[in-house]
């Protein structure tokens, strides 16, 4: 696919700024070129625009080569930078799954650029024909997301490649929760398809939501199209440092994984015996999504009693549904003990 035809003309032709750390990046004696002062180190200095450190260990863990990496500033970032390069504000459109994580949407709306909603059947999974039916010749962009939020399953591998497969535009898959999932990444399958962006985030799994920090994997000419309309120094330093000392204590996130997906199916477990509980999806994330009876009169109950989850009851295929995050034992024990009150 030629990557090329499909961005806007004014992003096609846009010469980006040319930082002085872009100009030179050798190592060099003084550096007399940015306006930086030279106190207060390291934090007078710049930070790396391309985080070149940053993305070799993410290019060794993950297994792709760093030059199919984008850092963002969360995932958010990534989620706004396609549409805004692909998507011509009043004339193009993005297709998505129903329902599924608000911010594509924002991201839509602020750009001016329609979005069209394909429900997901009764068992929350994709249906192709009718996401490849939505499509029209202004459609940039299919987003999907697996596991997907709220509904916390994860989409059938051959469904999303069978879309990946026949759309003319950009396909992105957002895989912010894959960590708690058994189902494979599609990152695996970067090197076949120009088309796909793969999205992951230090936000979830590696309980660093604070440092705003998220992955886009793609194509070298996707990457390069991000990496020519983001600010030139959107992760900062201190980002970019936490995030390497990260990289150090991976088995932190394996074991809370571990810990989390166990708390799951415990929580899932005892959500069952309630008698208002109606249904506990079946979840691949860190979150179960429950149908029970009056959701919204628990949830302000819940509220009341300071135990915080999300409303989804009103949410499409999530009517009465609660989404309520998995936390500590001791945590769901709280609010179990809360729920137990009521009976
Ligand atoms: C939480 C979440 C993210 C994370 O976004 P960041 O900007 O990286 O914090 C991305 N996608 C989905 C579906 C999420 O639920």
């Amino acid at each position: 696919m030629d990557i090329k035809k499909l961005l806007r003309d004014n992003i096609k032709n846009l010469k980006p700024y040319s930082s002085a750390r872009d100009e030179y990046t050798g190592q060099a004696l003084v550096y007399l070129d940015a306006n930086e002062i030279p106190y207060n180190q390291p934090y007078n200095r710049y930070p790396d625009p391309l985080q070149r450190d940053v993305k070799e260990k993410i290019s060794v863990q993950k297994n792709v080569p760093a030059e199919n990496i984008f850092l963002g500033n969360g995932s958010d970032e990534p989620i706004d930078l396609l549409i805004r390069a692909f998507c011509e504000p009043g004339i193009d459109n993005i297709v998505t799954i129903n329902p599924t994580y608000g911010m594509y949407q924002v991201a839509a709306d602020i750009n001016n650029v329609q979005v069209t909603y394909i429900s997901l059947n009764d068992d929350f999974q994709l249906v192709p024909s009718s996401l490849l039916e939505a499509v029209n010749k202004h459609t940039k962009i299919i987003f999907l997301c697996s596991p997907n939020n709220p509904t916390g399953n994860c989409l059938d591998m051959d469904s999303m490649v069978e879309v990946i497969d026949n759309f003319n535009g950009l396909v992105i898959v957002d895989e912010a929760y894959i960590d708690f999932a058994i189902e494979k990444s599609l990152l695996p399958q970067l090197s076949h398809f120009n088309n796909l962006v793969v999205l992951q985030t230090f936000s979830k799994a590696w309980g660093m939501a604070g440092i705003r920090l998220g992955m886009a994997f793609a194509s070298t000419e996707i990457i390069s199209v991000l990496n020519k309309i983001k600010y030139p120094y959107n992760i900062n330093i201190l980002t970019q440092q936490k995030a390497l000392e990260l990289f150090k204590f991976e088995e932190n996130k394996e074991s809370w994984v571990k810990t989390l997906v166990e708390e799951r199916g415990k929580l899932a477990e005892q959500l069952k015996e309630f008698p208002f509980v109606v249904e506990v999806y079946h979840s691949d994330a860190n979150f179960l999504l429950v149908k029970m009876h009056d959701a919204k009169g628990i949830y302000d109950y819940l509220i009341e009693q300071e135990i915080i989850v999300r409303d989804r009851s009103k949410v499409h295929l999530c009517e009465s549904s609660l989404r309520i995050t998995v936390g500590t034992e001791k945590e769901n024990e709280i609010l179990l003990n809360a729920l137990e009150d009521l009976l």
